[in-house]
């Protein structure tokens, strides 16, 4: 039963799941939520949802939430409950101690794309103000940190240049390496209607993703090139528009760095990355590639849309920076329908690196090493500001079992089940003498934990999202914490157990403490929320109203810059043993490794992941329809079924890696982005064959 009783009372709030940020309004009789109804004024979704922000809510009264604190001194022996003040106690001597032992570099915080703004900026202020070091990441490190830094070096900042209200206006849409109408379900509803009034499409993606052929839908140029030569294409297409002189001359002379198109168009008009040169390596017809790019640019309004299958890869950050390169090539940014939009998978991917929780960023995208940026935030807080960037998640547990690192807080995070490599995150966790796990559930990182402080979800707290569009939406309290307080409540409990001494009585005035210390959210309060519904930053004196495109005048960094994006192929290669590429990605019902998803009352839903295998590699093994069969790699191997189909290209398989048996970590490598590690989860080779199941 998924609807029940008549409403009484509602409360608009925001969706937890992505980044799409839908408005919904929480019905309830009495205490108990009846429905979760799509808000008609909500701004990103106007009245529309998704199956997943309609009905997957069940998990916030799931049996399996931990209601009451938890502690052992060892991993190896039982939890036991004891009281908030017990835990927060044991866990600040913990941490306290490691640092008396240690010095203060041996902790560090992980905070979550899942929580509130205010309570990621919360956390990363526990690392910097309390903590006293800059050991503060976020789970966006193994999804969108690419974005943050290609964007940034390319346009100055790291975030969507136009709003989906925009996509109206748009002529010519690239999707890259995103699933719109799985991943971002009702931006994808939108872009579809937008593709049946005639704008034109081109995929870039291995897999035959709905968009390349759905109902009245049916992409332009589908390139399904091989999995790991994103860049490779991109370059490619830019090497069509310079060589064919169709780039938009009058915006690069003025927006951009003159000087550093030339060596740019320089660069990409080598032969070595024309069409007919490259189509050999990214499997792509150099007639597909010359077509497409004349189409982008001279078909109109462009718009380039993407997801993690351009930023979960070795050249994550370079591929970024080649669809900025386009993007300026062919003037289309800082107008409507035009720009290049990353799509956060999770609901507040945006808001948690806004927040200042990457290890060499404080708030608003600047630097720890900046004098005059720490000068504001140590005037704020009554500190001094370790000018160092702190460790990286990953650098956290190689420190960790090298015996430097000893102690982690992590909220809302799964690290065990999310990052690559699980044998070495079960390493460095194994070797902490503190771990402890903030959260809804006993997930697997608490396996090594020895603090577990119940988390609450977002039905119960009040806050806000920032979504992919940059727009800040308020989160609602819907109900009363179950567990007795909000997220950022424990996180100020915990800070002062360890001496801190802060008294937060409301998030707004976390909001409050944002706004005065970084500039793009200046004038942003929950009155001005409450007065428009929502809005995106910037929101300051210059933008009072918030900006719904970005870099109109001019780019946040002053000229765009050009930036030689050289295709590099990854080190995981296929051969005799591993001849095949795996890629993964989602659908439409579940939700990354389903911790939420797979906890709600429909059990429709909750079906196993599938491989997919192209009938000439099915054959050839053979395997049929729903055979049981081995995935292994380099790395591992798993068990799953397999589901024969030409979306994908022979020599390419894919799967979804929702339900836990999948395991899809045990598989993927520890490759990783050049620039920000974000690891290499879409390329990875492995062979298939038959299997008696698990
Ligand atoms: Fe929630 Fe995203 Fe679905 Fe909207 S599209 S209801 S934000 S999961």
């Amino acid at each position: 039963v998924i609807e029940k009783g008549t409403p009484t009372r509602s409360v608009v709030t925001t969706c937890a799941y992505c980044g799409v940020g839908c408005s919904f309004k929480a019905e309830l009789n009495g205490d108990e939520l009846v429905r979760m109804v799509p808000y008609k004024d909500g701004k990103a979704n106007r009245g529309h949802s998704c199956v997943k922000g309609r009905f997957a809510y069940g998990y916030a009264s799931h049996k399996d939430r931990i209601l009451s604190p938890m502690i052992r001194d060892r991993i190896d022996e039982p939890w036991r409950e004891v009281s908030w003040k017990e835990a927060l106690t044991f866990a600040a001597n913990r941490m306290r101690g490691i640092q008396e032992a240690y010095g203060p570099k041996s902790i560090g915080v992980i905070t979550s794309s899942r929580c509130t703004n205010e309570e990621t900026f919360l956390v990363q202020k526990l690392a910097r103000a309390v903590f006293g070091n800059n050991n503060t990441d976020t789970c966006a490190r193994v999804c969108h940190s690419p974005t943050g830094y290609g964007l940034g070096q390319t346009f100055g900042t790291s975030a969507g240049t136009q709003d989906f209200d925009s996509v109206e206006k748009t002529d010519v849409v690239i999707v890259i390496g995103a699933n719109p109408t799985d991943g971002h379900p009702v931006f994808g509803s939108r872009l579809k209607k937008r593709l049946r009034q005639g704008a034109k499409l081109i995929v870039i993606d291995p897999r035959r993703i709905d968009l390349v052929r759905s109902a009245h839908v049916e992409a332009s140029h589908h390139l399904a090139l091989r999995p790991g030569t994103n860049v490779a294409v991109v370059t490619a297409l830019a090497h069509v528009i310079v060589t064919e002189r169709l780039y938009d001359e009058a915006f690069i002379r003025d927006r951009c760095n003159w000087d550093e198109f030339q060596d740019y168009a320089e660069f990409v008009a080598e032969e070595r990355h024309s069409p007919e040169t490259t189509q050999f390596l990214t499997g792509v017809p150099a007639e597909e590639l010359r077509a497409a790019a004349r189409l982008f640019a001279t078909g109109g309004n462009g718009a380039i849309y993407y997801g993690l299958g351009v930023t979960e890869h070795s050249q994550g950050s370079t591929t970024v920076m080649a669809i900025a390169n386009l993007a300026m090539l062919t003037g289309n940014i800082g107008r409507e329908g035009v720009g290049v939009n990353p799509l956060r998978g999770q609901n507040n991917v945006q808001g948690s690196c806004d927040m200042g929780s990457f290890p060499h960023e404080l708030p608003g995208y600047r630097h720890v090493k900046l004098p005059e940026v720490r000068a504001i935030f140590e005037k704020a807080w009554g500190v001094t500001i370790d000018p160092e960037p702190g460790l990286r998640i990953p650098n956290m547990l190689d420190a960790a079992v090298d015996g430097t690192f000893r102690g982690l807080y992590c909220q809302g995070e799964d690290i065990l089940q999310s990052d690559p490599d699980t044998k070495h995150v079960a390493a460095g966790l194994a070797a902490m003498d503190c771990v402890i796990v903030h959260d809804l559930f006993l997930n697997e990182t608490a396996n090594y934990a020895h603090v577990f402080l119940p988390g609450s979800s977002f039905l119960e707290k009040d806050g806000t999202f920032t979504n992919a569009e940059r727009r800040i939406n308020r989160v609602r309290k819907v109900m009363a914490p179950k567990n007795g307080y909000a997220d950022w409540e424990i996180t100020q409990m915990l800070a002062n157990a360890m001496g801190a001494e802060w008294s937060y009585e409301h998030p707004s005035e976390i909001m409050a403490e944002i706004a005065a210390t970084t500039p793009s959210f200046a004038n942003v309060t929950y009155e001005l929320l409450e007065q428009k519904g929502s809005v995106q930053w910037p929101c300051n004196d210059a933008n009072p109203d918030g900006t719904p495109l970005m870099h109109v005048e001019g780019f946040v960094r002053g000229k765009g810059r050009f930036i030689l994006t050289e295709y590099v192929a990854t080190d995981e290669k296929t051969g005799p043993r591993f001849p095949l590429l795996l890629t993964t990605g989602r659908i439409l019902s579940q939700y990354n490794v389903g911790a939420q998803t797979r906890r709600t009352d429909n059990v429709i839903w909750h079906d196993a992941d599938r491989l997919e295998v192209h009938p000439h590699d099915a054959e050839q093994r053979g395997i049929k329809e729903g055979d049981w069969v081995k995935l292994a790699s380099r790395s591992g191997e798993t068990t799953l079924k397999a589901k024969i189909t030409d979306r994908v290209s022979p020599g390419v398989v894919y799967t979804t890696f929702h339900h836990p048996d999948t395991q899809a970590n045990v598989i993927t490598t520890d490759y990783s982005d050049w620039a920000t590690n974000c690891p290499e989860y879409k390329v990875t080779a492995v062979q298939v064959s038959p299997s008696n199941g698990p």
